[in-house]
């Protein structure tokens, strides 16, 4: 039998491809299996990063660690793919009302808001340090160089297969060091790291043609992204649960939020792995040495995969602490 491959990684989503390619920038060896789960919420995902988010408008969490390394991150990719898949664009948020745009003037005097605000005027405010990443690209170009290296495969990993011997994994006759489970909401199925019991978010977004003029994002209730001339990618809705409730919703408020007459191209739906505290999950498990999660990255992957796939990949060689927000041992009793 061969040598020891340094990681499996266990599921091709964002998660899975930002770890992999983190391995392969620190000259690593790994192999990638993905199922390819139709409903993998990295399908359906839009791929804005934004700097303010939430009902009430807050600075996203960490959001200048996580805009440094996202784009560090990204920009190596690009340059090792030889093709653009992140994208700076501006958000525009129009204020709701009066007292809406009252709100804003007051969080604006906030230092943490300010240096994320390009321009304000009297309908809305503009952000800045923001944009998308074309995820579909980045999965399907991730996903052919990592087999033009022959470290990727298309196969589903039955948890009983993966057995421990002697200090490696033993998978499909191939010896691993450590394997990383990205699985995304699929983990609860295999009841391995029992208590971190994820919450199922479905959620659908749609693709539409329009004959709107729009260079920046829009986001009132909805996001709107322009893509292509003429072609936007519209998201998104929530459900506490797994059923997809097709593109109705979003049909609905497209018309209302953003253009009536509009040609629907394509529907998507994904269930978002999101933890109880909706910050991400990543660590060892308490009794497996070698085996971890990087998971729970609810509706934020593109901006959070980044920096935990360097968080768990220090604390994996370097020995480096995983901070309490992320780590796994917060769900442990
Ligand atoms: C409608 C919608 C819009 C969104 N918009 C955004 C956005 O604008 N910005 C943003 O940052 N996030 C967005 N998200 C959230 C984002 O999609 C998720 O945070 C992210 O996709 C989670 O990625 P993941 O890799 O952890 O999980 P997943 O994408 O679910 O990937 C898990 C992968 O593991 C594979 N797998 C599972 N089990 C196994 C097994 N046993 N063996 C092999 N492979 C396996 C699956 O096939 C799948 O490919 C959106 C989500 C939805 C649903």
């Amino acid at each position: 039998m061969k040598k020891e491959i340094d990681f499996l990684i266990v599921g091709q989503g964002i998660s899975g491809s930002c770890f992999a390619w983190r391995v392969f920038k620190e000259k690593k060896t790994f192999m990638i299996i993905d199922s390819k789960n139709p409903n993998s919420s990295s399908k359906a995902a839009l791929g804005i990063f934004n700097p303010i988010t939430g009902r009430n408008y807050i600075k996203s969490w960490k959001y200048n660690t996580l805009y440094h390394e996202l784009m560090n991150f990204y920009t190596f990719i690009e340059n090792k793919l030889n093709e653009k898949i992140i994208f700076s664009k501006k958000i525009y948020r129009p204020f709701k009302n009066i007292a809406d745009n009252n709100s804003w003037n007051s969080k604006l005097s906030s230092d943490k808001i300010y240096p994320f605000i390009d321009t304000i005027h009297d309908k809305g405010i503009l952000t800045k340090k923001s944009g998308y990443v074309d995820v579909k690209k980045f999965l399907s170009l991730s996903k052919k160089y990592f087999k033009s290296l022959d470290r990727y495969k298309n196969d589903f990993l039955n948890t009983e297969n993966l057995k421990f011997e002697k200090g490696y994994f033993l998978y499909n006759n191939k010896k691993f060091k450590r394997v990383i489970m990205c699985r995304g909401v699929e983990e609860n199925d295999h009841n391995i790291f029992k208590n971190i019991n994820l919450k199922a978010l479905s959620g659908n977004s749609i693709k539409i043609q329009a004959k709107k003029n729009m260079k920046s994002i829009l986001n009132n209730v909805l996001n709107v992204l322009p893509i292509h001339k003429n072609i936007f990618h519209v998201g998104s809705t929530y459900y506490n649960d797994q059923i997809d409730r097709g593109p109705i919703e979003l049909e609905k408020k497209t018309k209302k939020k953003f253009y009536q007459k509009f040609k629907l191209v394509k529907t998507y739906f994904g269930i978002r792995p999101a933890s109880p505290d909706r910050r991400p999950i990543i660590g060892e498990h308490k009794k497996n040495k070698g085996l971890y999660i990087f998971n729970g990255m609810g509706s934020k992957a593109v901006s959070l995969a980044p920096y935990c796939s360097k968080v768990l990949y220090e604390y994996i060689i370097e020995k480096k602490n995983i901070e309490v927000d992320l780590n796994i041992e917060r769900f442990e009793p």
